[in-house]
């Protein structure tokens, strides 16, 4: 329970007279999620905070604090339990419609039965990728905590992008930007050139990329679209983003050409990697992130995993690796490697 007397002030803060930034910590590496309160004639909030019962109730008390007793949007950037968790309670206390992609709509609406799917989905493909089982249990033995925690929302309306949706006195233009997720959304101000950026876009880190399972129009990751994706905002005149978790980042085309840049020199990593004899997925992701070696298992094991493999497929599809199978597990070859 949070105490009555919690002050609320700390995390919220005016980034213009009519936008309100609300700033709720998370337990995470991440350290916070970033909310944002549009006031006006249809007063609409960006992305929802996370699942936590305790941290459920921060962010209705920010809520309050900032005067939003009534909502008539929630627009979700997209379906990872950080941004939607809190979403259903809001709905049901705001009356805000909620909104995400459509793609999005099955890990909103069925949260608990599609999670499942994907973890028996992931735990499959392991031995594949050469994730020992031991970890691997381990790391899905957590996330199946995470799913007791979560709770369905009912989605109002579905965005494809390309709509304008209002939010206070504005209008936003809805952009997909899919390969963190499929759905992922940024919401853009073309007025004063500000935009939403989710988890597509961070100041200091970048995002992971999605392991889809099962695969989506053939692709089991998202890098290659989130690439793409991030090419696409350069086209837009963006003055300032406000990112899902830190803080804004005012130099947007920089930041964009940095994190091209920083996937350009992790696939060239990856490359060197199976060069040097590193085979399975698993081996390769050591070599990359060799930070997570000696760390008992987590969901750092399983990002480093779903990253290796990212930049692995691309590799394979630019004909630079190839891969076989070997006992049901993927090996990666220089493709001038002639097979034993
Ligand atoms: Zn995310
Ligand atoms: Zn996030």
């Amino acid at each position: 329970m949070i105490p009555s007397d919690f002050d609320y002030s700390g995390l919220v803060r005016p980034i213009r007279e009519d936008i309100i930034h609300i700033d709720i910590p998370i337990p995470h590496v991440l350290r916070n999620v970033n909310l944002y309160l549009f006031l006006g004639r249809e007063p609409a909030l960006i992305d929802a905070g996370p699942f936590h019962p305790f941290l459920a109730e921060v962010v209705e008390g920010a809520l309050r604090y900032a005067g939003s007793s009534h909502l008539s949007y929630l627009y979700l950037t997209h379906s990872h339990i950080d941004h939607f968790g809190s979403a259903d309670r809001i709905r049901r206390s705001t009356g805000a419609v909620v909104a995400a992609h459509r793609y999005e709509a099955p890990r909103i609406e069925r949260v608990r039965s599609r999670l499942r799917r994907e973890y028996r989905c992931y735990a499959d493909l392991s031995a594949a990728l050469g994730f020992p089982k031991e970890v691997s249990d381990s790391v899905f033995s957590i996330a199946h905590r995470w799913i007791e925690l979560s709770e369905p929302c009912p989605l109002g309306l579905k965005l494809e992008g390309g709509e304008r949706v209002p939010a206070g006195d504005r209008l936003l233009e809805v952009v997909h930007t899919p390969g963190h997720t499929a759905g992922h959304l940024c919401f853009y101000e073309p007025e004063e050139g500000i935009l939403f950026s989710g988890d597509h876009l961070m100041r200091s880190i970048t995002p992971n990329p999605e392991l889809y399972c099962p695969p989506r129009q053939g692709r089991l990751t998202g890098l290659p679209q989130f690439i793409s994706s991030l090419e696409r905002l350069k086209d837009m005149r963006v003055e300032t983003a406000y990112p899902g978790h830190g803080r804004p980042i005012s130099n947007v085309r920089r930041r964009i050409d940095f994190n091209i840049l920083h996937h350009r020199k992790r696939l060239e990593k990856t490359e060197e990697a199976v060069m040097e004899g590193w085979r399975t997925v698993w081996e390769v992701a050591l070599r990359l992130f060799p930070q997570v070696r000696d760390k008992p298992p987590d969901v750092d094991h399983f990002l480093a995993l779903k990253e290796a493999l990212g930049h692995l497929l691309i590799l394979e599809e630019g004909g630079r690796v190839r891969r076989r199978e070997e006992d049901g597990v993927w090996r990666f070859e220089p493709a001038t490697a002639r097979p034993n």
